[in-house]
């Protein structure tokens, strides 16, 4: 048994908990058969009515179950205990506002140009999902709650260090009575992805994840001519503005930069504050607020410091923050390893920052606060734009319609005005650049897989 396996590890001890053999070709094979036949002889033709009722009591059964399967979460990754838990609650409204709008968001639409002309909203066939930990459920409930009420059928391939979250998931559609094929978790290998890529069944692809991989299974599917949708990495600016709430900013700011551990792709990652003098006051808030926290089991409710996903996570950002001090940049709070079981890291704040420091244009996948001080709105948009990515920045302003007309000159999928980027069912998320294309969630979030069919009459 390998670390390659799929495993349950506990981030709060660092111990085995239990692993999972992968499938063999043979079984993935009969699997993506198996989706492919409920696709063409069933799924594809029920109503729209009927595959919501299956979306929607998948839905049920999570919030019944929530407990419990917030339980998964936070053992297998990590994640606070009342984050894991409003986790479910945020996969279960998602999979509610598909099955409730389904009818309205996939009706056939006339062109008023052109009478006798109809746009279809049909589904394409076999989808290949790959998802990473940070959001074990959420990263299915954004793929299947709108695919499987569209008609399309879904395969998934988990990140291998939750696989009892992957498999709860999966339970839950079947109980909720998905018949067999329409949803499928499979515990597969990078060359078994390759192949289902390659299988002309597979009709799209989804990937949410780092760039690379990103890059590997987008260039995949080029060569075979299959859509695919990117959701990224992210590196979001957190601009603060000179006329912003500074209190207001800075307790955003902790939280933007701790939930979930830091391990968010839209967590806020550089905080660009306006004037010399508020930077440094913003900078002395955001020391206290990250500086006291209650280190702990993430199992614990009292606790606010939880550990990182993985022993690969905190040593990757370990090697960061070295890298990022040898490059002249300045620790001003943490930066090492939590003398303790399990894969702790101190909160950390590093300032002084040049263009040239690798840090600069990386992204900081743990609760590594970037902070930057400038002397106007403009250096503070050239720098907001500065890195690769583009997905989820933050602007703070008392001024409400001059952040809306800053937020025009971002360079990302998504602008929050006085908070730090969040997530819910009605709202279109994803970015651009390096941070990938296509969106999910909202009714974009539906569109990304239908084939929109053309009916003329002549
Ligand atoms: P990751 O290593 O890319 O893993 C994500 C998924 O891709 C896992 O299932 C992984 O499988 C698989 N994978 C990795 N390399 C692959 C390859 N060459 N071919 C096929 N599959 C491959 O990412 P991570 O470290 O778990 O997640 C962190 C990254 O995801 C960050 O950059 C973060 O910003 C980004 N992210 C983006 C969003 C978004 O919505 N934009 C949301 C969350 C996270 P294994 O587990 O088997 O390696």
């Amino acid at each position: 048994a390998t670390m390659r396996n799929y495993h349950t590890r506990s981030p709060a001890t660092g111990k085995l908990v239990k692993e999972y053999p992968e499938i063999s070709n043979a079984e993935v094979q009969e699997a993506v058969g198996k989706a492919h036949s409920r696709y063409e002889n069933d799924w594809r033709f029920r109503s729209i009515a009927e595959r919501a009722r299956v979306v929607a009591k998948a839905a049920a059964i999570m919030r019944e179950k929530a407990d419990e399967l917030a339980g998964y979460v936070t053992l297998e990754m990590g994640k606070l205990i009342d984050q894991s838990r409003s986790e479910v609650e945020l996969s279960a409204a998602i999979m509610e506002y598909y099955a409730t709008h389904a009818e309205r968001l996939l009706k056939t639409r006339a062109i008023p140009e052109a009478p006798g002309s109809v746009i279809a909203s049909e589904p394409i066939g076999v989808l290949l999902a790959v998802e990473p930990w940070n959001f074990p459920y959420y990263q299915l409930a954004r793929v299947a709650g709108p695919q499987l009420v569209v008609g399309n059928v879904v395969m998934v391939k988990h990140a291998r260090n939750v696989p009892q979250c992957a498999l709860a998931f999966a339970r839950i559609l079947e109980e909720a009575g998905a018949p067999e094929g329409v949803y499928t978790n499979l515990f597969c290998s990078f060359h078994q992805v390759n192949a289902l890529i390659d299988d002309f069944r597979v009709r799209g692809v989804t990937l949410t994840g780092s760039e690379q991989a990103g890059a590997a299974v987008a260039e995949r599917a080029g060569r075979q001519m299959k859509k695919v949708v990117l959701e990224l990495g992210g590196s979001d600016p957190f601009i603060v503005l000179e006329d912003a709430k500074l209190d207001h900013a800075i307790i955003q700011g902790a939280e933007g930069r701790l939930r979930v551990m830091g391990q968010e792709c839209t967590s806020s990652k550089r905080f660009i504050i306006v004037g010399k003098e508020r930077g440094r006051i913003f900078l002395e808030g955001l020391v206290q607020a990250m500086g006291n926290l209650k280190v702990g089991d993430p199992a614990d409710n009292s606790t606010t410091l939880g550990p990182l996903s993985s022993e690969q996570t905190l040593h990757d950002l370990l090697k960061q923050i070295h890298s990022a001090k040898a490059h002249g940049a300045r620790i001003v709070l943490g930066g090492k390893r939590l003398d303790r079981p399990g894969f702790y890291i101190e909160p950390t704040i590093i300032t002084d920052i040049a263009e040239d420091n690798p840090l600069y244009q990386a992204e900081a996948f743990g609760p590594v606060a970037s902070v930057y001080v400038v002397d106007n709105e403009e250096q503070a948009v050239k720098l907001a734009n500065a890195t690769q990515y583009g997905l989820g920045a933050s602007i703070f302003s008392t001024d409400i319609a001059h952040a809306q007309a800053l937020a025009t000159r971002i360079d990302s999928g998504m602008v929050f005005i006085n908070s730090p980027a969040y997530f819910a069912p009605e709202l279109p998320f994803g970015g651009v650049k390096n941070s990938g294309f296509g969106r999910e969630t909202g009714e974009l979030g539906i569109g990304e897989f239908i084939n929109y069919k053309l009916i003329r009459v002549a």
